[in-house]
C-alpha cells in the first residue's frame, strides 16, 4: 500500500486552506467582533462552527468511530466530489467503478473531467473482483463501490469487498448509503486496518433526513484531514445541524424494520404478478424488478399518480423499474395498480 498522501494531487498537498475566523478562536463565550456577523440574534446571525464538532461528537456516538474518522458533507454528494478533487489529477487520473451503479460517481467524474473506467456487474449482479482490478492502471487512483448497491439492491460479500481494498493501490470508496436495511455488515469495523478505505453514509435513507442534505464519509483521520481542508468551510449550515441533532435522538429503529418487513411482503406480492418477470433479492429499502415493457408500467403507475424510478437505458437494467418501499398504505396501491395491469 503507498502512503495515502502519494496519492493525493499535488495542489491539494500544498494547499493551505482558508482559516476562519472561528478555526482562530475557539472559545464559546466572549465579545465576538472577529467575523464582520450582524451582533443583533436571531439564532442564526453566527456563522456555523466548520468543524461541526458537537453534531460529529453525536453521529460518532452512534457508528462507535473516533470524530477524527469522519466527515459530515452537504449531502452524499459533497464526500464524492471531494474525493475526486482531492486525489484524482483532471485529464490524467481515471476512476474505477461497477455498472450499474449510483449515478453521481461518473457525473462527479465528468465535472472533475476525469476518465471513468465502468466495469459491468455478472448478469446476476455479482461483483466481478477480478475485471474490476483488471481495469486498474497506474493512473487509477479511484475506485467506487455501492453496497447495498443503487440500483440493483443487492449487498456484495463483505470478503470480495475487502479483497479489493487490499489488493487496489488506490483509494476505495465503499458507498453504505442502505447499510441500515442489510443483513450484512458495515465495514466501520476494518477502516483502522485500511489506510486507503473511505466509506460512505448518509442521513437521508434509514435517518430519513434527505432534506436536510447531510451525509457521512469515514476513513482514517490523514484522508479526513484533506476533507476538512478542501471542503467550504461553512458547508453544513447552523439549521441542518441543530435540527439533525434533535432528529438523532429518535429511535429509527422501528421504522427500519418496518421497511424491512414491508420489503419482504412487497417482493412476494410483486412475484406473485404475470407482469412482473423477476424482482430481485434486496438489501435496500427498495426493489430492482424486471418487466415485461417498462416504459408502458411505468406510464400505467404515473397516471394512477403512483412514481416509480425507470432504470430501463441503465447498463444491465433493460425493463427494469426500481420500486422505493413506502408506507404500507403506499406499497398497496403501487400493488394494486400492477396487479390489475394487462400489457
Ligand atoms: C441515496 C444515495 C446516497 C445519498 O445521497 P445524499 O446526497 O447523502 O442524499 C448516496 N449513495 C447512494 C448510492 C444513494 O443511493
Amino acid at each position: 500500500m503507498k502512503e495515502v498522501l502519494q496519492l493525493v494531487r499535488k495542489n491539494i498537498r500544498e494547499l493551505t486552506p482558508y482559516s476562519t475566523a472561528r478555526d482562530e478562536y475557539k472559545g464559546s463565550i466572549g465579545v465576538f467582533l472577529d467575523a464582520n456577523e450582524n451582533p443583533y440574534n436571531n439564532d442564526y446571525n453566527r456563522y456555523p462552527d466548520p468543524t461541526q464538532q458537537q453534531l460529529k461528537e453525536q453521529v460518532a456516538a452512534i457508528k462507535h468511530v473516533p470524530t477524527e474518522q469522519l466527515f459530515i458533507g452537504n449531502g452524499s454528494d459533497e464526500a464524492i466530489d471531494l474525493c475526486y478533487r482531492i486525489f484524482a489529477e483532471p485529464r490524467e487520473d481515471n476512476a474505477v467503478m461497477i455498472a450499474p451503479s449510483y449515478g453521481m460517481y461518473k457525473v462527479a467524474a465528468a465535472i472533475n473531467d476525469i476518465e471513468v473506467r465502468q466495469v459491468q456487474l455478472n448478469p446476476d449482479f455479482s461483483l466481478p473482483v477480478e475485471k474490476l482490478l483488471a481495469a486498474v492502471d497506474e493512473h487509477t487512483k479511484l475506485l467506487f463501490l455501492c453496497s447495498p448497491n443503487n440500483p440493483t439492491g443487492n449487498a456484495f460479500p463483505r470478503e470480495q469487498l475487502l479483497d479489493i481494498v487490499c489488493r487496489f493501490q488506490g483509494i476505495v470508496v465503499v458507498d453504505e448509503a442502505y447499510i441500515d436495511f442489510s443483513e450484512q455488515s458495515s465495514l466501520l469495523d476494518v477502516l483502522p486496518d485500511n489506510p486507503n478505505l473511505i466509506i460512505l453514509q448518509t442521513l437521508s435513507k434509514a435517518w430519513g433526513m434527505a432534506g436536510l442534505r447531510l451525509g457521512l464519509a469515514f476513513a482514517a483521520p490523514e484522508i479526513m484531514q484533506l476533507f476538512a481542508s478542501v471542503k467550504y468551510p461553512y458547508n453544513i449550515n447552523v439549521a441542518a445541524m441543530r435540527l439533525a441533532s434533535e432528529l438523532l435522538r429518535r429511535n429509527v429503529a422501528m421504522e427500519v424494520i418496518e421497511l424491512k418487513r414491508e420489503r419482504v411482503r412487497v417482493a412476494y406480492r410483486l412475484k406473485s404478478m404475470p407482469t412482473i418477470l423477476e424482482v430481485y433479492p434486496s438489501d435496500a429499502n427498495f426493489v430492482l424488478v424486471r418487466v415485461e415493457n417498462a416504459r408502458a408500467l411505468y406510464n400505467e403507475l404515473i397516471n394512477h399518480e403512483v412514481i416509480v424510478r425507470d432504470r430501463s437505458t441503465v447498463i444491465g437494467c433493460n425493463d427494469c423499474l426500481r420500486i422505493t418501499i413506502g408506507t404500507p398504505k403506499e406499497n398497496e396501491r403501487m400493488l394494486e395498480i400492477i396487479e390489475n395491469f394487462k400489457s
